[in-house]
């Protein structure tokens, strides 16, 4: 029987580790929130973001800048949030409208403030391996391949996709846990060869249960990044989801067949259950420790 790892079980813990952490400082973490427009997805990522933060006792504030807001309007509520002391972090929620040029406005945010840690300099710091705020959802990856004693140095990692907030970030992180890191794109020949080779396989393409058993080397561990979908009836029956999609009309699948990697695997986390919970904790532990940095220094 293959070992299900548990996002939510890993999340407890580190939002319980974080509690007297908060319980120390003169003042309570802040973090801000930037919702622009109405898309009902980042909607709800920010509400389940508010609340953690309230459970956790970090204050937040949310902005609601209107869906035609321009790109220097929008640099210009950054910086007046990169000025407010009592800001430790800042999130700009993704995606931003068509006008607006996000890459301008990620580099807005102050280095020290930047809790999502997209920000180019805390990328670097991450490249050279020296502590900053990371990108929170391959952070949790690791968190949660140390809380389950998954050993990485000297294994095989491989990492499918290569975006700026998962994949990427999740090859440097497993670098610097001594794993040997092949990362996969959809210019990679013979894909289902290379993940085979992988001990630990990390699946963030975006493509519901794209990887299927073929992929998998008997035994892999297998984390499932992805969040896909599927509205389809017939599709929902053949990943082993007809009940749920009975009830809910529509079911969440990951980039990973569900069934196969039960099957295959040694030890794999589900969709949802297993990566999702970890993003918003790490989001807390990056707030967290940027507001220690700025009140040890004031
Ligand atoms: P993304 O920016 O769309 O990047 C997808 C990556 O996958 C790209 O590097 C792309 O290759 C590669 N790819 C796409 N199709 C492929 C194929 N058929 N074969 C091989 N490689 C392929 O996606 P993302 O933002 O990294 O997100 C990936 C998944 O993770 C999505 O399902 C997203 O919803 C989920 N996600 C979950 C969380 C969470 O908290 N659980 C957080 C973030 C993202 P190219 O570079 O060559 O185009």
């Amino acid at each position: 029987m293959a070992q299900i790892l548990d996002g939510i079980e890993v999340r407890n813990q580190i939002l319980a580790r974080l509690k007297p952490r908060i319980g120390q400082l003169k003042r309570p973490p802040g973090l801000a929130v930037v919702l622009v427009g109405h898309n009902p997805a980042s909607e709800i990522y920010v509400r389940h973001k508010i609340k953690a933060c309230a459970e956790l006792g970090i204050r937040s504030e949310k902005l609601t800048p209107p869906e035609t807001i321009s790109t220097d309007e929008l640099l210009a509520v950054i910086e007046d949030l990169n000025r407010r002391p009592e800001i430790d972090g800042i999130l700009v929620q993704m995606p931003l409208p068509k006008q607006i040029d996000s890459r301008r406005v990620l580099e807005s945010v102050a280095a020290d403030k930047d809790a999502d840690g997209f920000h180019p300099i805390n990328v670097g710091h991450l490249v050279a391996g020296r502590p900053a705020p990371r990108a929170c959802t391959p952070a949790g990856v690791i968190e949660l391949l140390k809380y389950y004693r998954i050993p990485m140095e000297g294994r095989r990692a491989v990492v499918l996709g290569r975006s700026d907030i998962v994949g990427k970030p999740m090859a440097l992180m497993l670098i610097h846990e001594n794993a040997t890191v092949t990362v996969c794109h959809s210019k990679t020949p013979d894909l289902a060869d290379e993940c085979r080779r992988a001990d630990i396989l990390v699946a963030a393409i975006g493509r519901a249960a794209f990887v299927v058993g073929d992929y998998l080397a008997p035994g892999a561990t297998v984390i499932d990044v992805g969040m896909n979908r599927v509205s389809d009836r017939a599709e929902a029956d053949r990943l082993g989801r007809a009940d749920e999609f009975a009830r809910k009309g529509e079911v969440l699948v990951g980039d990973v067949h569900p069934l196969d990697v039960a099957r295959v695997a040694s030890a794999y986390t589900p969709v949802p259950g297993g990566v999702g919970p970890l993003t918003i904790a790490m989001l807390m532990a990056n707030t967290v420790a940027l507001s220690e940095q700025h009140q040890s220094s004031t």
